[in-house]
């Protein structure tokens, strides 16, 4: 199967800053999508591609035309990362939105159940997000079955406690594409 990494934001907005490193969502998860495409290696069943959103000054340009880009490769499935921010630090746990369509359900079921297991932290469920919701383009505007995940807050130490390792950041990799695996397999 092919499946498409999307960094979430942009160079130029990038998005929530993590609490310990400063370290912004755009950096973090570009560099979890280099260990994806690396922990590829040992899913021969599942090939990945990275693609990053370019900033275009309106955000349903720069959604649609990097959907438009999964779907000319021929995305069997998206998921596009970014990291939860809330004002309090109790705010914690991990997350998934899908768009609601069977196939995205049963892939962000797999991949929420696989976060779970390799972070520890508390369980917020996976979320319906409509096209005009937040995140909503994301997961509507490409053909292939899409999830968007929030593995942590970026403003929650727990949070940070769990994804500020390499080892952790591994794991996390893994998890997408065991989930990835598990759902489309
Ligand atoms: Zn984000």
């Amino acid at each position: 199967m092919k499946l498409a990494i999307v960094v979430g934001h942009n160079a130029h907005a990038q998005g929530a800053v993590r609490q310990d490193t400063g370290e912004t969502e755009f950096s973090w998860n570009s560099r979890l999508a280099d260990i994806i495409k690396e922990r590829a290696a040992r899913f021969p069943s599942i090939e990945v591609r990275v693609f990053f959103r370019e900033y275009m000054g309106s955000t349903t340009r720069e959604v649609r035309d990097v959907y438009r880009q999964t779907d000319l490769w021929g995305a069997d499935a998206t998921c596009e990362h970014h990291f939860n921010s809330h004002s309090t630090t109790s705010a914690t746990g991990t997350e998934t939105l899908t768009s609601g369509t069977k196939s995205s359900v049963h892939f962000a079921e797999a991949v929420q159940e696989e976060m779970l297991s390799a972070l520890g932290l508390r369980d917020r469920g996976e979320k319906y997000v409509s096209r005009e919701g937040r995140g909503g383009k994301s997961l509507h505007f490409g053909r292939a079955p899409a999830i968007l995940v929030e593995p942590f807050f970026g403003s929650s130490p727990k949070g940070l406690a769990a994804t500020d390792e390499h080892h952790e950041m591994v794991r996390l990799a893994d998890a997408i594409l065991l989930g990835a695996q598990a759902a489309f397999e």
